[in-house]
């Protein structure tokens, strides 16, 4: 199928035939004719399908069949993602298929003043993308309207429930008018994404493009069992034989993160470190140096890591699982994307077994797995407690080890680390994300 098939103006021909796609992904094929006739979407389909092209491109060709003018703090689109780099990049996006219409769009997250955003509200906007937080900051200060939204779109809803933004969207829904044209897009299907669809989508049309909770076809993915203290080690020399130039490594704390990050700059290999306790301009910088190479390997936790676009990364390697089994399927999204290859590599100790199996059953499959000769685990090295430090383990469905005084598993005493850290990604409850940094305020 060409895009020409799909009932798109000129100008949004001409621009994405400029970004030199030749044709549709399945998620764009299957929902931009659902959207161009006016109906809701409920579309399955996590990042890396060309998912922000296959709402985007629709919306703007519907504001080009309505033309209509800007009023002050009114906006025609409202597009809530979880994160600031996803309101980022979806900014960049309708910026990029938009660029040769008249629309006007502003990119609003916390983090950064809000003054700008107040003044572009003012003039009038036709498309607004905004992480919940700044949003109701905004609308608390009266500085936009949402009486005239004939657009919702939710990007990534499973990511925002989980972050802990259902109150927030409810919030913001309250404010929409009943008709409107509301599109989600979650990655995964869980009981509380389905009660949100059922309250804010009316009839939509399903597009499911890889099942949910599913792996990337593209992705070829592989265990290594290797002892935890080894981890640093043998990453650092899989990422010197093999001599990879872009690496995007997950670890399940900051701390950690960091301290990866270091080791490699330490022996001459250049890494950066995002993580919600890092500022925005720390995280652009980081996630700009990566994209041009100048930076090979990006050290990552789960949520700093969410949303992040770049092209045809060859490798993820997640250095600790994460302990929420679903982030295992985002986390290697990050490669495979848009039809090519990838290799997503799980770095597992003997404390990770749980999650591993968890990951399995989620996926569907067996990881194939390997070890590396110089680098076998040690049979006598018993399975500890992932505890708080360690990536505050009982994710969905997997059970909490207790915490108990002085439990620190052996990596945690090796970092120093106290038990009172908390990760990035622990959650309080099962499907509840608190992060300091990273929650679009
Ligand atoms: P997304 O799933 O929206 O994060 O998109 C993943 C990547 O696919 C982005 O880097 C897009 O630039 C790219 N992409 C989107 N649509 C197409 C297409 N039709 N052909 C090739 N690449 C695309």
């Amino acid at each position: 199928m060409s895009f020409s098939k799909l009932n798109l103006c000129e100008p949004i021909l001409k621009a994405i035939k400029e970004e030199g796609y030749t044709s549709p992904t399945p998620v764009q094929s299957q929902a931009i004719p659902y959207i161009l006739e006016g109906r809701d979407i409920l579309a399955g389909a996590q990042t890396g399908t060309g998912k922000t092209a296959g709402f985007t491109l629709p919306m703007l060709e519907l504001l080009t069949r309505d033309p209509k003018p800007t009023q002050k703090n009114k906006v025609r689109v409202l597009i809530l993602t979880p994160t600031r780099e996803l309101a980022a990049q979806v900014g960049e996006s309708v910026s990029t298929y938009g660029r040769y219409l008249p629309y006007k769009s502003a990119i609003v997250f916390g983090g950064v003043g809000i003054n700008p955003q107040i003044a572009s509200l003012k003039k009038g906007l036709d498309i607004l993308i905004a992480t919940p937080g700044r949003l109701l900051d905004l609308i608390g200060q009266k500085c936009v309207d949402l009486s005239s939204v004939e657009m919702f779109i939710l990007d990534e809803a499973d990511r925002m429930l989980d972050m802990g933004f259902i109150n927030d969207i409810k919030k913001v829904i309250a404010l929409l008018p009943q008709k409107r044209q509301t599109l989600l897009f979650s990655a995964t299907y869980s009981d509380d994404i389905k009660k949100l669809c059922s309250s804010i989508l009316k009839n939509p049309a399903t597009v499911e493009v890889a099942r949910a909770n599913t792996s990337s076809e593209l992705v070829t993915q592989k265990v290594i069992f290797v002892d935890c203290a080894r981890k640093t080690s043998l990453l650092a020399k899989l990422i010197l034989q093999n001599k990879w130039e872009q690496v995007l490594v997950f670890t399940r704390t900051k701390h950690h993160a960091n301290k990866l990050s270091d080791y490699l700059i330490k022996i001459g290999v250049s890494a950066a470190a995002i993580h919600g306790n890092k500022g925005q301009g720390a995280r652009t910088k980081a996630l700009a140096d990566f994209k041009s190479g100048e930076v090979k390997i990006l050290v990552a936790t789960d949520i700093a890591a969410r949303g992040l676009d770049i092209d045809q990364l060859p490798h993820v390697v997640n250095f600790e699982l994460p302990n929420i089994a679903e982030d295992y399927v985002h986390r290697i999204g990050r490669t495979g994307r848009a039809g090519n290859e990838g290799e997503a590599l799980s770095l597992v100790c003997i404390d990770e077994h749980e999650y591993l199996k968890g990951i399995e059953k989620l996926i569907n499959k067996k990881i194939p797995s390997e070890i590396i000769e110089g680098y076998e685990p040690d049979p006598s090295i018993k399975a500890q407690p992932i505890t708080q430090g360690r990536g505050g383990g009982g994710g969905r469905g997997q059970s909490q080890s207790p915490r108990k005084q002085n439990n620190q598993s052996s990596d945690q005493r090796r970092d120093g680390q106290s038990s009172h850290k908390k990760p990035e990604g622990q959650r309080s409850k099962p499907s509840t994300r608190h992060s300091s940094g990273n929650r679009g305020r």
